[in-house]
């Protein structure tokens, strides 16, 4: 007899539980409105997929969210990932901060189980919703066992998408997450096509973890000056990632003052403004000096914290 698959659904706000005033302006609307049941109702069909076991840590809009709610979900996929009866775990999450929570989970956990995040463009009563679809999807993901290996993934518009090279590449496309380089599979039915070399992990590290290290991220324009930098010494910035132009190219101004800041011991991660692509080593990095590859901003800075406040290398979660 096989047994039906069980999911855990961790629900933490978003569009996906947004509610619009009117359901014909999906831009006009309020994130994380719906408890989890209402998310579940919403899809009657999931019943053919899996049994549901449902928690809900907070409801936010994702941009409120910061290092302890990322703690906070981690916490619950790492126990989702301890229960026996669970088959896979879905994490229901807004896209603003999408690239940050996924990365941080997916450095977090060696799953042994599929670990499916999704979420919507659209909130949950407009006409054009889309959270509806991607958590039938997610949910069949979650249900597909070869799908651990490919770490935590992203599932939206039918695409599944390594959390560690997601990017929110539009302000309101439903294909927001198709355009940075992260798709390794489809969906309906689940399909791998690529398995990456994904950056190193540090599961061990959950257990101990309370605190993360502030790190900023700059935005390096033409001529931008880099009395920014010294401003975020000042307030305590323990690592730097500059989202320079290009190829992570660091003008002289703000090469002297990544210099000055690790002579204080604080690392400095060219990472590029472009949205695309990777970022090469240059012949003068360092190891407090040195370039995001493929990581895009949201993801180079929560590495650095991860690394930091581990004590390990600064750019373990960058090889
Ligand atoms: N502001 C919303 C959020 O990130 C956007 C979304 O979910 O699409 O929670």
């Amino acid at each position: 007899m096989t047994t039906r698959p069980r999911i855990l659904l961790i629900a933490t706000g978003g569009t996906i539980t947004g509610v619009a005033a009117d359901r014909s302006r999906p831009s006009h609307y309020r994130a994380g409105r719906l408890a989890a049941d209402a998310l579940l109702a919403a899809v009657p069909e999931l019943a053919g997929v899996a049994d549901v076991t449902v928690r809900q840590p907070f409801s936010l809009d994702s941009c409120e969210m910061g290092p302890d709610h990322w703690l906070q979900i981690t916490r619950e996929v790492a126990a989702g990932m301890a229960d026996n009866d669970i088959t896979g775990v879905v994490v229901t999450h807004g896209t603003d901060t999408l690239e940050e929570s996924a990365f941080f989970v997916d450095r977090l956990i060696e799953p042994c189980k599929p670990i499916v995040m999704t979420c919507a463009m659209r909130p949950a009563n407009a006409l054009s919703a889309d959270g509806p679809s991607n958590l039938m999807r997610a949910f069949e993901a979650a249900s597909t066992a070869a799908l651990a290996s490919l770490g935590t993934v992203v599932v939206a518009n039918e695409r599944i998408h390594a959390a560690a090279w997601l990017r929110k590449g539009d302000t309101l496309a439903l294909d927001a997450f198709d355009r940075g380089g992260s798709c390794v599979g489809r969906c309906g039915p689940v399909e791998i096509d690529t398995r990456p070399r994904l950056p190193a992990r540090a599961p061990g590290l959950l257990a101990g973890l309370a605190r993360l290290p502030r790190v900023d991220v700059l935005w390096i324009g033409a001529g931008s000056s880099a009395d920014l930098l010294s401003a975020c010494l000042e307030r305590g910035a323990r690592g730097l990632v500059l989202a320079l132009p290009g190829n992570g190219t660091l003008p002289a101004a703000w090469r002297s003052a990544a210099a000055d800041a690790i002579a204080r011991g604080v690392p400095v991660v060219r990472a590029s403004r472009t949205g695309g692509g990777a970022v090469g080593a240059a012949t003068d990095d360092t190891a407090m000096l040195f370039a995001a590859g493929r990581l895009g901003p949201p993801q180079a800075r929560v590495a650095l914290m991860l690394a930091i406040a581990a004590g390990l290398p600064a750019r373990h979660f960058f090889d």
